[in-house]
């Protein structure tokens, strides 16, 4: 990195490459561990139907508890273990958690949502993935629409002809693929129609300024309308204002996650929402 800039560039660069090196390699170090000491655990945040308002979906996100440096969010590790290669190892807890979790609200007799799984490239593209979903399923008796994994644009733009099939057997265990932060970056839309994806995930960008910038409200107006010209359902993620949600709703958006319904929450918490759901159904237009 510094090679070349000359000594006096090294030096004046050296105590913070440090700082981030040292800081790198202690997560490296903790993540390690983390898995066989019991360290992550799942919030769920509920995707709510726009016409209905009741929840038809949450979105498991992992969490850390770091015992040197408390709860840590994904954004401060994620990466670095996919770099690592430890994504693999935790990606399969995490799906082994949530279909866990999605058993048991089954087994209350809960309204059956999909519990969506966020899942790296490296873990998606490693010999033998679809296999890993496929018995994780079977183990906890589930049908594959009991999840829906979630993939950035980034890894469906690099999906290579030959891995086009890996997709279909997803699609053939009935397993529902919906693309993360969609609009956020490398958007080609040449491979939406090639591919079998089911939902489109509107990023958080688009949304939170759909109040004050005309611009990401045609963005928003335009993915909504793309989804639904492919068959697509489409979910805005991020919304936290009434004014945010009722603009969606009136352009027709299906579905939305944001703090407006619900912070990440402790399954607990959501056995406890659809609980009460059960008991006063949802005041919306359609309720049953
Ligand atoms: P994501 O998949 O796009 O998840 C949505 C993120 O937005 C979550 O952050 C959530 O807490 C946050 N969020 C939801 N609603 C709102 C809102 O109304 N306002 C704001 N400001 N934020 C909102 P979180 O939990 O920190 O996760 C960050 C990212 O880490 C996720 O983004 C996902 O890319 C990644 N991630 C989380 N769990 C996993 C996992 O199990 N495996 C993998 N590979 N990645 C994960
Ligand atoms: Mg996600
Ligand atoms: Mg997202
Ligand atoms: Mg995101």
């Amino acid at each position: 990195y510094s090679k070349g800039r000359g000594r006096n560039a090294f030096h004046f660069f050296k105590p913070e490459m440090t700082a981030q090196a040292t800081e790198r390699l202690a997560i490296e170090c903790g993540l390690r561990g983390a898995l066989d000491k019991e360290e992550f655990s799942l919030l769920y945040q509920p995707q709510v139907d726009l016409a209905s308002g009741a929840i038809i979906g949450v979105e498991a996100l992992i969490r850390w508890n770091d015992p040197q440096r408390g709860l840590r969010s994904p954004n401060e590790f994620i990466a670095l273990a996919e770099e690592t290669g430890l994504i693999v190892p935790i990606g399969d807890w995490v799906l082994h958690e949530a279909c866990r979790q999605a058993r048991q609200w089954r087994d209350l007799g809960l309204a059956p949502i999909t519990v969506a799984v966020n899942v790296a490239a490296p873990q998606f593209y490693r010999p033998g993935f679809i296999q890993t979903v496929g018995d994780t399923l079977a183990a906890y008796g589930l049908p594959g629409s009991a999840i829906e994994l979630e993939v950035t644009e980034r890894l469906i733009l690099e999906t290579r002809n030959e891995q086009l099939e890996l997709l279909e057997q997803l699609r053939r265990l009935g397993v529902q693929l919906s693309i993360d932060d969609f609009g956020s970056g490398y958007s080609s839309l040449a491979y939406l129609h090639r591919l079998p994806i089911d939902k489109l995930k509107i990023d958080r960008s688009f949304i939170c300024d759909l109040g004050t910038h005309s611009g990401d409200a045609t963005i928003t107006e335009t993915i909504i309308h793309l989804a639904h010209d492919l068959g697509l359902t489409v979910l805005a993620e991020g919304v936290e204002t009434e004014a945010q949600r009722d603009f969606l709703q009136s352009r027709g958006c299906d579905s939305f996650q944001g703090f407006l319904f619900s912070e990440p929450v402790s399954a607990e918490a959501v056995t406890q929402l659809l609980q009460a759901e059960r008991r006063a159904p949802t005041s919306g237009q359609t309720a049953a």
